[in-house]
């Protein structure tokens, strides 16, 4: 319609009408754009406009550099919703399984953390009659789990189950929701329990990886176990969630210059590690942009105090991001006490010893409402058992003693990886996640060596049986060839950790970051707003499957648009 009214014009129109036309069709232009293609309007309006009147050349550039990012824009976006489409069709329409092969060796997998589920991700699932032990049917996306303690994740979008895991493989594999107790290793079994009915089984194994993990370290500090809570499992950031609602609404039912109201409206954390860090600047951000809020009377009392040990938080970062981050959590009024070690805890009260700047040592007792506890690893029972079971792991306290190829030392046929080892590296999901990978290559790599040694042993009786010379010899020059490779296939290279990098927020929406590139040669140690835009960009990217992907960005616009949900389940 306006075009061909725009055309009639154009007929009966002298030059002067036409300069003063094109311009006043600028906007009448823009209001129907959508009535009327780009290109149709640029044309028309040239052809109306006199010389001197149309778009520059460096106008159809820039016109030209928009209509290009335009076209790449949707086209990446027609991409990514097919793509993410596929993704969520293909794992929502698993293929039939096939059952591995008769005869194939059992590998029994303990464990559905990092370690054991990348393991499981990269194997080759014909290759082997492969079972998963473990009482979690999930695996869980730890770097979130911090945020989940507020609501600002909701915990099911960082639990992927482990049915979804196995069904995606191409051969059948067995899970157990089970609890492994004790492991006989000269007689290759494993005894273990159910998680619901407890009732015991036994499995026999030719090979099993141990990927159990740590528990919560406590130091045997009196009264830690019985009033603090953890950060590990998704039942523990449940249970601060809602601890954390009811110190508000009992403080709310106390008189304002109540004593006990102060108790309740306090929150220590203890461990200045990146979990007590992270805990802290979630609860302070949940504080200053929700409870306070809906909540205003809480305001004057309501405290986050974060309790370190050592000189500095997140000693593992380097030293201007420890500054950076104490600073940062000064500004956004989380207390923090270094050298402080704590000593005893009751129902009510933390008792700490406080080393001073002259060494002098000063105990001093905090009265909390909540107490998230958070200082590091310790071994697990079927750990522990294992480390008294074997003659050579006697002497170690931090976990199973391995070797290069992350063999548990003084045991044949058993493996062990992630935080339930003691190795060089620290407790992170980052080394877990290579050693599976690296398990994965290694158990690829036996299996395709068993398939060559078992075609050289065929070759080696039919030589015997070969009697004409030359047949002979080209069955002995075959059986040759596979030797070879057979030796180099068995060669198997030491497992090697690249450190990727160190990431940790800390409130306000700003984190740190201590980034590693090329192989560990060089360093770049950054914070702000811009590195948690990278924080948060790194995890969407890690985060098990599309489903937990699209999951975790609904529960950040979520909270973005109506803000975290302050009652209590
Ligand atoms: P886990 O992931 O803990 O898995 C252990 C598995 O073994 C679980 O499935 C468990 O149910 C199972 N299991 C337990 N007992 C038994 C048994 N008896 N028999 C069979 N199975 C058993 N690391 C990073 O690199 N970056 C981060 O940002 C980061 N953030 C973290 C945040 C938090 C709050 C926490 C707690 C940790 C974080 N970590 C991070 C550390 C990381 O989560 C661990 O290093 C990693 O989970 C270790 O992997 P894993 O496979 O050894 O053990
Ligand atoms: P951690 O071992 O890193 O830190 C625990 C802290 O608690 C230590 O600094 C220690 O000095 C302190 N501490 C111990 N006893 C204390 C006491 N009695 N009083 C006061 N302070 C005490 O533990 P974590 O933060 O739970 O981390 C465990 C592992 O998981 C680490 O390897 C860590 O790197 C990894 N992790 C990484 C991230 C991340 O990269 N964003 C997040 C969480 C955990």
């Amino acid at each position: 319609m306006l075009s061909r009214s725009i055309y009639r014009q154009r007929l009966m129109l002298t030059s002067p009408q036409q300069a003063a036309l094109a311009k006043s069709l600028s906007p009448i232009i823009s209001k129907q754009a959508n009535a009327l293609t780009r290109r149709q309007l640029s044309s028309t309006q040239s052809r109306l406009a006199p010389p001197g009147v149309g778009p520059s050349s460096s106008d159809k550039k820039s016109w030209g550099f928009w209509k290009t990012l335009w076209r790449l824009t949707y086209t990446s976006l027609i991409v990514a919703t097919a793509v993410t489409g596929y993704s969520i069709y293909e794992t929502r329409h698993p293929q039939d399984q096939v059952p591995p092969a008769p005869g194939k060796k059992t590998l029994v997998i303990l464990g559905t953390g990092w370690g054991s589920v990348s393991l499981l991700k990269k194997i080759d699932a014909s290759e082997y009659n492969i079972i998963v032990v473990s009482p979690r049917n999930f695996f869980l996306f730890t770097p979130l789990l911090p945020s989940c303690t507020t609501g600002t994740v909701e915990h099911r979008s960082i639990m992927e189950p482990v049915r979804n895991i196995i069904r995606n493989k191409e051969n059948s594999v067995t899970y157990y929701e089970a609890e492994a107790t004790s492991v006989d290793y000269d007689n290759h079994k494993l005894t273990i329990q159910d998680a619901v009915n407890h009732s015991e089984k036994v499995l026999d194994y030719d090979y099993l990886v141990i990927g159990v993990g740590a528990q919560n370290s406590t130091f045997g500090i009196p009264g830690v176990e019985q009033n603090a809570c953890f950060l590990k499992e998704i039942p523990d950031a449940q249970k601060i969630r809602k601890k954390i609602m009811d110190c508000i609404e009992s403080a709310s039912f106390l008189d304002l210059d109540d004593e006990e109201r102060k108790r309740f409206l306090h929150t220590v954390v203890v461990g200045g590690g990146p979990t007590g860090v992270e805990f802290a600047a979630e609860l302070q951000d949940f504080f200053e942009e929700d409870l306070k809020k809906w909540i205003p009377e809480i305001a004057k009392d309501f405290k986050v105090t974060l309790v370190e040990a050592l000189p500095n938080v997140l000693p593992s970062f380097s030293k201007q991001l420890i500054q950076y981050t104490e600073n940062t959590m000064k500004a956004e009024q989380i207390t923090v006490m270094t050298k402080t070690m704590v000593k005893k805890v009751d129902e009510k009260n933390i008792y700490a010893e406080v080393t001073k700047a002259d060494g002098s040592k000063e105990m001093m007792v905090l009265p909390y409402g909540l107490l998230v506890w958070a200082t590091g690893n310790s071994t697990r029972p079927v750990t522990r058992d294992l480390l008294s079971r074997v003659a050579s792991q006697r002497g170690s306290r931090r976990g199973l003693l391995v070797n290069e190829y992350l063999v548990v030392e003084g045991t044949s046929d058993v493996w062990a990886l992630g935080d339930c080892t003691a190795t060089k590296y620290a407790p992170t999901a980052q080394v877990a996640a290579q050693q599976g990978v690296y398990l994965a290559g290694l158990f690829n790599q036996l299996a395709r060596a068993e398939d060559i040694e078992s075609e050289v042993n065929k070759l080696e009786s039919l030589a015997k049986t070969t009697t004409n010379d030359s047949d002979r010899k080209a069955v002995l020059a075959e059986m040759e060839a596979k030797a070879r490779k057979l030796r180099r296939t068995r060669s198997l290279l030491p497992f090697e950790y690249s450190h990727q990098g160190s990431l940790a927020y800390i409130g306000s929406d700003k984190a740190v970051a201590d980034l590693t590139f090329w192989g560990d040669t060089s360093n770049f140690a950054t914070g702000g707003q811009l590195t948690y835009l990278f924080w948060r960009s790194a995890y969407i990217s890690m985060v098990f499957s599309t489903r937990n992907r699209l999951l975790v960005i609904m529960d950040w616009l979520k909270v973005k648009i109506f803000g975290r949900d302050v009652s209590r389940e």
